[in-house]
């Protein structure tokens, strides 16, 4: 088995302090959790920004307040920004690739979510794809309902992205992926050989769907992002849910990549 990688999603577009005061908000909170989840034993953090209200921003000063502030704080860790929609203007999502993290996400397709619809068309997918390219960014491919797989080898195809990809399969959304085995089997068979991929598992299913892609040879992301519960009725810090992944793992005998060992396996630069 290869090396872990463990992410962290650190603060997503919905939590807010009245649902758990752990959620980190400002730069310096994302700042200090990412630095506590990577002595926890995470490799990668994946960032979203909160303007001074909470609500989700675009606003690239955010992001490089927090990205400035994690890479004096702790230099090796990989930093993956967010260029999901909820809440943010389509044409902004890409605002802050400049700053040139290692990785972001891209979410290729669109699908509905609980109570919205998360918009993806395919000329603001080509368009973050692109600016990816320029930057020198990988991809995370965010895969939410079974059509995203095949769009992402489309772009492939199209020279938009560039083998090997990199998934993260996202399960237990409502409206999106049920978090099932039969699901997990699925994108388990589909994916391409020579990819890297990761699990993603929202509310309960969190746990549930890292430990069986811990198995299986894939990756986790674990956070607040997706679940802001460590149990039934208690709330989670992100390095509580860094912490027992990467516990579980070393237990069951399949070591945790340190950000360094996750840029090999997932071919980055540097
Ligand atoms: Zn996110």
């Amino acid at each position: 088995m290869q090396k872990l990688i463990i992410t962290c999603a650190l603060t997503g577009g919905v939590p807010t302090k009245e649902m758990t005061p752990y959620v980190p908000i400002t730069p310096k909170e994302i700042a200090e959790s990412a630095y506590a989840c990577y002595n926890a034993g995470a490799s990668v953090v994946h960032l979203h920004a909160r303007d001074k209200k909470g609500k989700p921003t675009s606003n690239p000063k955010v992001f490089e307040d927090i990205v400035t502030r994690i890479r004096a704080k702790c230099p090796e860790l990989i930093i993956n920004i967010s260029t999901g929609g909820r809440g943010r203007k389509q044409e902004e999502r890409g605002s802050a690739l400049y700053l040139r993290p290692e990785l972001a996400s891209l979410t290729t397709g669109s699908v509905n979510f609980s109570n919205s619809a998360y918009v993806n068309p395919p000329q603001i997918i080509e368009m973050l794809a692109k600016q990816m390219l320029e930057y020198g960014i990988k991809p995370e491919i965010e895969i939410f309902d079974s059509s995203m797989l095949p769009n992402a080898l489309d772009l492939v195809k199209r020279g938009l992205l560039k083998e090997p990809l990199y998934l993260n399969f996202i399960f237990g959304m409502k409206g999106a992926t049920p978090a099932e085995v039969k699901y997990f089997q699925r994108y388990y068979e589909d994916k391409p050989v020579n990819c890297q991929w990761t699990v993603s598992g929202i509310g309960k299913s969190q746990l549930e769907m890292n430990l069986l892609s811990m198995y299986n040879n894939g990756h986790v992301r674990v956070g607040l992002e997706d679940n802001i519960y460590f149990d039934k009725g208690v709330l989670a810090t992100n390095e509580m849910l860094v912490e027992r992944i990467a516990r579980l793992s070393r237990e069951w005998g399949r070591e945790i990549a340190s950000p360094n060992e996750a840029r090999e396996i997932l071919g980055l630069k540097k």
